[in-house]
């Protein structure tokens, strides 16, 4: 078993960003930008939104952090949304879900920019992606696209096996695996809560991604010898043991799994990092006008 170590290959990119980052500074005469919204007191989305604001500190970026509580209306949001969109010393931004019930996420998406849309959400991102154009991969899919290209594995005509079809990691997951691209060209299932007999469908994997959020889902019995298992899911529990006072699990269990699979990625020092390093990526991109050209 091998290990596709998030830290090792964030550890790298994160230099090549800082470097850029440094370059493109000087250019501009100002630092890449990235402001996320955060909306009301999910203990999560908190530790999420706070490590990524860290994350652009250490490789030179700005970034701005808007929490609002959770009784902000769906007005107030758009028109801060429309606000961001039309200052140009902003080049990224997100807003971090979920969203309190009476905030419509859709059109919270559909209001970012899609020339600032750096978690890659937008329908116009995700239609381009289909289509192999220059556009924001959502951040986790394409941190894994970045694991899969520096651990050098070869993708090409292998069967993948996605679980789940969220809109954020598994259908977009299942549609880069499956593009005329390095990595690429799989073969691709994408499983989901009625997919009849999924143990059958995990079976057939050479290439597995789990992210269903579930503990554990998927087990050794699930899995063929020798397949590249990617785990995607973070499941946090209280625990005692841990100085945060929580834990966390994957969608795989790593344990059991491990054994049999040829290369599979740890909870938590996996897919996690590379999410941040794909929306690091991503406002890099963004700030240099190189996805969309600044006007
Ligand atoms: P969603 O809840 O949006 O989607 C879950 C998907 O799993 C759905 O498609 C659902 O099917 C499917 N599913 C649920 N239960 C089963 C089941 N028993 N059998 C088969 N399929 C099932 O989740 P996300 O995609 O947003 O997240 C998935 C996991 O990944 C979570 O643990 C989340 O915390 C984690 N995550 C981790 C990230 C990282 O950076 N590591 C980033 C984003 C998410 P259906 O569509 O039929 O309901």
């Amino acid at each position: 078993m091998n290990l596709l170590d998030g830290k090792e290959v964030s550890t790298k990119i994160k230099e090549d960003i800082k470097r850029e980052t440094a370059e493109l500074t000087e250019k501009l005469g100002r630092k890449p930008h990235l402001v996320a919204i955060l909306v009301g007191n999910d203990g999560g989305s908190e530790t999420y939104v706070a490590s990524k604001m860290r994350n652009c500190e250490q490789v030179g970026f700005d970034s701005t952090n808007l929490h609002y509580d959770t009784d902000i209306t769906e007005e107030a949001l758009l028109n801060k949304i429309k606000e961001i969109n039309a200052d140009d010393s902003i080049d990224g931004l997100i807003v971090q879900l979920p969203l309190p019930k009476h905030i419509d996420p859709d059109k919270v998406t559909e209001a970012i920019d899609y020339r600032k849309d750096v978690d890659g959400f937008h329908p116009i991102n995700l239609g381009r992606m289909q289509r192999n154009l220059p556009c924001f991969i959502p951040a986790t899919p394409y941190g894994i696209m970045l694991m899969l290209a520096h651990y050098g594995i070869d993708t090409a005509g292998k069967k993948a096996v996605v679980v789940g079809r969220s809109n954020i990691v598994g259908s977009p997951m299942s549609i880069l695996l499956a593009r005329n691209s390095n990595p690429g060209n799989c073969t691709v299932t994408l499983t989901h809560s009625r997919t009849k007999d999924i143990k059958s469908e995990i079976l057939q994997g050479d290439i597995i991604v789990a992210a269903i959020g579930k503990k554990n889902f998927v087990t050794a019995d699930m899995v063929k010898e020798g397949a590249i298992v990617i785990d995607v899911g973070i499941n946090r529990e209280t625990s005692t043991e841990t100085k945060s006072g929580f834990k966390l699990y994957g969608d795989v269990d790593f344990e059991q799994v491990a054994p049999k699979a040829s290369w599979i990625t740890p909870v938590p020092g996996g897919v996690g990092l590379m999410t941040i390093i794909g929306l690091l990526k991503n406002t890099l991109e963004a700030a240099k006008g190189t996805v969309y050209p600044k006007s």
